[in-house]
Formats: C-alpha cells, structure tokens, sequence
C-alpha cells in the first residue's frame, strides 16, 4: 500500500485548551494535510511541507475545504442495545428490565450478535466514531462476533462480554465461575490481537454478586493492561438498591473499591450522584467517570457536574459517551450538544473548543489510548474524521456568520451529525458507508 496525502483543513488538540481564546492549545492548518504510511501517521502540517515528504506512489484524498480532525471516541456504548434505542417511558430499573434484558437474550444466537456486530461498527463509524468501549451482552458469542467484526475492520475498539449471575433473567445470566472462565478465554483470544483490546465488564453492582464482583477483581489483578468497564451511581433507585445488597461498603464506589476494581483503566459509566467522598476515592484511585448526557436526560437519571468534576482540587478523570440504547444518537456531535445543555443547566458554559478537545485527545487520554488515537500525532493510527460545517441548508445559512474556528465547531455540535461527516478513515482506510 502506498501513501495517502490527506488535504484540508487539519485541527487536532495538544493538550487540554484553557477557554475559548486558548490558541496554544491547538494545531490548525487551513491548507493543511495529513500524511497516512502503513496505517499510521507519518507526517502532519501545512500541505507545501507534508507534501514534500511523500512517496513516489501517492494517492490524494483532497477534502478541501472541509475539516480534518482525529476520529471521534466514544467511552461507553452498548452493542445490543441498537434494537431498544427510542423505548418508550421508564427509568433505569424498569427500563432494564421492560426492554433491555428481553433484547439481549436475542444474543444467545450467535448468528444474530453476528448481524448487530457488523451494524452496530457501520453506524458508529457512519456518525465519525472510530473508537468506541462497548458492552456485549452476556454470552460468550456476542463479544467473539464483536471483536471479529472490529478486527475485520481494523479498528481499536475496547469491548467485553457483560458478567452478571443475579437479579436478571435465568437467560443472561452467567455464574461467578463462567463468567470468569469465559472473558479468561476472550482475553487470551482477543486482548491484544491487532487493534482489540478487553474490558473486563461486570454489568454493575446489582446484577453482581459478591463472588461474582470477587472473580472480576481477580480477573482486573491477573490483567492490569485490560479495561474494567462497568456503571455507577446512575439513578437513586439503583443506588439505594446497590446499598441494600452491599450493606458493608461504605457507598456504591466503595462497592467497587472494595474488589480491587478502580485503577487507570477502569471506566465508570454515569456517575451522577457521587457523593465528595466518592469523587475523592475515584479521583485518587485514577477511575475515569464517563459522562453520558443523552442517557442521563432521556431516563432523566441526573445533571453530571461536569465542571465541577474537572476543577475540584482532587480532579476527577473524565470521558463522554453516547450509552446507547439509554443514549438516544450514535453521534458525539448530538452528545457533546446535549452535554452543552446539562452544564448550562448547572449555570456553566463548555466552550467549543474544550467540547472537540473532548471528543477526540480528552477521551483518548481518559482511555488511556492516546499514544495511538484522538491526536494525529506522528506515529499515531490514523484513525480520522472530515467534517463539514455546510453539511444541511440551515448550517450553510447559518455558517454565513460565522467567522473564528470556534464558532465553526460549535455550530458543528449543535446542528451537526452524520450528515456532517463526509469522510472516516480507519488505520487510514476509508470506512464511512
Ligand atoms: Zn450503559
């Protein structure tokens, strides 16, 4: 395979940006290109200097005058949940158990999880999502299909089965002893096999037994370089419930504390109603709380407090994420919308330029994957989304006023979303169908 010169207007993040006049914290070139060798990024700039460092056998990918950023991530998404996205009228509890868990029995057929999988990667991919951290439903089959799919394309996608023995249907569920035999044997199939990595996954502290939660912490020792995905601290229910099951833990993240499950790598979906001792315990222990506003306002779980989180002296991690089918649109541009609206919601503005930040190197950071993703960085996976701001009539009429780059982008995330991605590229191959 040749070269790819990838041209148009290249926006990446090198750190955290400090307001919406933060220009240091960014790479901009208007006539900018990225240059993709072997799946990765070997140079990145203006188009007159990465164009003098191409192979003779160069093949142009021109997308003038659209934008040319990182990928975009998202930290908790639910493969088998594409069929109970738009259910009607519950919360959390009864959600689960009206829709979801009906839903995921469908994946003891392999054949059907085979289906999903190759689905569920052209949606995500279709709205600019080249990563994502997704549960599989409980059996085995289901992440076997995901990762195959993932592999197939190439993608780095983090994904495991769910484990859960209790307080679920008979058909989802596992025992402490095969739900650790089973991920054993995905981590050894999968961990680690081209792009794929595993996130040990128990669903969450309800649906866990204690030797369940005590296998999965053996699991998290026994592989300090998987994931731990799992929820927290969603809705009062579930929290009151979590409190009656583990009457010993001190709170529900004291639930996980206590199994040796927070660590770099674990991601802890919703975290809503953490108490100030817990947000201590999580940000000391390095948990990543993963913010889901879509999710959070459709099952009206709560208002994350996002800014809050990020400035409290012990600062919390934290990631974005779409949780469908809780979340309600596959894209991150409606999410880091919605996102906008619960911080307003709390008096607070997210800039756009935090917003994109976010998107792409804050949640590779928060994944622990930005040495590969979310940067552009040389060296990198080019992995890599190309936007257009024009995408609909409205947003080429309301483009007519517009005049920074932060401006574009946040007219991007608040009328753009599939139809604003015109392109995908995947280890630098194209991917959008
Ligand atoms: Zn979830």
């Amino acid at each position: 395979m040749g070269d790819l010169l990838i041209r148009g207007r290249v926006l990446s993040f090198l750190r955290e940006p400090d307001g919406v006049e933060d220009h240091a914290s960014y790479r901009y070139e208007e006539d900018g290109a990225v240059l993709v060798r072997e799946g990765r990024i070997a140079a990145v700039g203006s188009h007159s200097a990465v164009s003098a460092r191409t192979g003779p056998d160069v093949a142009v990918a021109d997308h003038r005058p659209h934008l040319v950023l990182p990928g975009f991530i998202d930290a908790h998404i639910h493969m088998p949940q594409m069929q109970v996205i738009a259910s009607y009228g519950a919360e959390l509890l009864d959600w689960l158990n009206d829709y979801t868990f009906p839903e995921e029995t469908r994946f003891s057929d392999a054949q059907h999880g085979r289906r999903i999988a190759r689905l569920f990667l052209d949606e995500v991919l279709r709205h600019g999502t080249t990563t994502v951290a997704a549960y599989c439903s409980v059996h085995k089959a289901s992440a076997e299909a995901f990762f195959e799919e993932s592999h197939a394309r190439n993608m780095l996608n983090i994904a495991g089965k769910v484990m859960m023995d209790r307080n679920a249907p008979e058909a989802l569920t596992d025992t402490p002893q095969t739900g650790y035999d089973d991920t054993k044997a995905l981590i050894a199939a999968w961990h680690g096999k081209g792009r794929q990595l595993y996130a040990i996954t128990p669903r969450f502290a309800i649906t866990s037994s204690p030797e369940q939660m005590e296998m999965a912490g053996a699991l998290a020792a026994e592989h300090p370089d998987c994931h731990v995905q799992t929820h927290l601290s969603e809705n009062h229910a579930e929290i009151r419930w979590t409190q009656e099951l583990y009457p010993q833990a001190r709170d529900y993240t004291d639930v996980y504390a206590r199994y040796g499950l927070i660590g770099a790598r674990s991601l802890f979906g919703h975290c809503i109603h953490l108490s100030e001792r817990e947000a201590d315990a999580m940000a000391e222990a390095g948990g990543v709380a993963v913010f889901c506003p879509t999710s959070n306002l459709f099952l009206g779980s709560g208002l994350f407090d996002y800014q809050r989180y990020r400035r409290r002296d012990k600062r919390l991690r934290v990631a974005t994420a779409t949780d469908v089918g809780g979340g309600t649109n596959y894209s991150m541009l409606r999410t880091m919308d919605e996102a906008y609206k619960v911080i307003a919601l709390q008096g607070e503005k997210l800039n756009p330029l935090q917003s994109f930040w976010q998107l792409t190197r804050g949640n590779a950071e928060a994944l622990s994957i930005s040495d590969r993703a979310g940067t552009l960085e040389p060296g990198t996976d080019a992995d890599i989304v190309v936007l257009d701001a024009s995408a609909t009539p409205a947003m080429a009429l309301r483009r007519e006023r517009v005049e920074t780059l932060a401006q574009e982008l946040f007219l991007l995330q608040t009328l753009g979303d599939d139809r604003a991605v015109k392109a995908v590229y995947v280890a630098g191959r194209a991917a959008k169908r």
